[in-house]
């Protein structure tokens, strides 16, 4: 039992056990920890932002645009502009934040649910609260994906929904288009959806598995503005998906769920987005150069396709590295993995700070 909850309180059994979605939000001069993107929205977005803001303020007595369509057109437009792909917005529902969108496949779909852990902790966390049961599948070497041990489990295992992060977090490698194929082709054999959770894609050399729905009517490819896209704080998330799958979505959904403020400022930032894949490109370097700072300094790096790293090889508890790092006004995540650390790429000056502070921690 995590909580002494009172005896009166008879709360829902499928979460008695559970303990809350916890990242630690606590005051750092850098703060490495929840896998944004560092850049702040540039000057003239925020003004453009603002100015659809503004423009709707006076709508605010009606509700919003249920389905959200002009949203969804423009999302639809972003993915086929990257992936060359040719969705309209029946292909697309959007929420708030892509764990709504995990929310709403775990609530619609039957079955248990399967992942390849250790991956996004929210994945089993959604699907135990709506009453699924769980079935959690071990990586390999280097937490790397295994597709023949994936592709046993789910023959094995038959479950309903499966899940598969990639690139993966915490760890930061991604699986190859090939083997996501191979996941889609044995979950549709077995009647199981796949959802591929690409938070992390523009940040990948992998290509999106999106170029895949057109074969697979079971994959739901999720994916959020909140990392690349330096949007977390306005809360949007989507997801592509044959359409009969955003039609079950419907369902689930609750009615005006999007807000109209929530639905302008991502319009607004996915028509001028010009700014980002620069911003992108510099985190991919600033990545990059931080995997061989760690290495120079003795650390064992988790090879990353993300926009964070994962390393191990300190001497002191993962737990204990972290705190001296709190010390030094640095905060990165300890994700629960005994030995391993995960950071944040930062800005190129946070970055400086926490190696400074890891160096100091390291020797101390
Ligand atoms: C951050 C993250 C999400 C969800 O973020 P939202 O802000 O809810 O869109 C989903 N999946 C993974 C793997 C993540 O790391």
């Amino acid at each position: 039992m995590n909580q002494n909850w009172p005896e009166w309180l008879s709360l829902n059994e499928n979460i008695r056990e559970l303990k809350p979605y916890g990242a630690p939000q606590i005051p750092a001069q850098v703060r490495l920890n929840t896998n944004e993107n560092p850049y702040p929205l540039d000057e003239s977005l925020q003004s453009k932002i603002v100015t659809e803001i503004s423009e709707r303020v006076s709508d605010l007595n009606r509700y919003p645009d249920r389905d959200a369509v002009a949203l969804r057109t423009a999302l639809a437009e972003y993915i086929n502009g990257i992936s060359r792909t040719n969705f309209s917005y029946e292909h697309i529902w959007a929420a708030n934040g892509s764990n709504e969108i995990l929310q709403s496949i775990a609530l619609a779909f039957a079955g248990d649910a399967m992942g390849f852990e250790p991956s996004y902790s929210m994945h089993p966390l959604i699907t135990k609260s709506v009453g699924k049961k769980w079935i959690s599948i071990a990586r390999g070497p280097e937490f790397t994906f295994q597709v023949d041990v994936a592709t046993e489990a789910i023959k094995t295992n038959r479950p309903g929904i499966v899940f598969v992060t990639t690139p993966n977090n915490p760890t930061g490698g991604s699986i190859s288009l090939g083997d996501v194929a191979e996941l889609a082709k044995v979950t549709l054999s077995v009647g199981a959806i796949l959802v591929v959770d690409e938070a992390y894609a523009e940040f990948s050399k992998e290509n999106s598995a999106v170029t895949l729905i057109k074969d697979y009517p079971n994959l739901i490819v999720s994916r959020t503005m909140s990392k690349a896209f330096a949007f977390a704080g306005a809360r949007l998330g989507y997801m592509i998906s044959n359409s009969t799958l955003v039609e079950a979505m419907l369902l689930v959904r609750l009615p005006y769920h999007l807000s109209e403020l929530t639905q302008a400022a991502a319009l607004a930032a996915l028509k001028n987005r010009s700014a980002l894949q620069q911003q992108v490109e510099q985190l991919k370097q600033s990545r990059d150069l931080l995997i061989q700072e760690l290495i120079k300094l003795g650390l064992h790096v988790i090879s990353s396709d993300a926009n964070f790293v994962m390393f191990s090889g300190f001497k002191v508890s993962a737990q204990e590295l972290w705190q001296k790092l709190v010390d030094r006004d640095v905060l990165i995540r300890d994700v629960g993995i005994p030995g391993y650390l995960r950071v944040t790429i930062g800005t190129e000056a946070e970055n400086k700070a926490f190696l400074a502070a890891l160096q100091q921690a390291l020797n101390s």
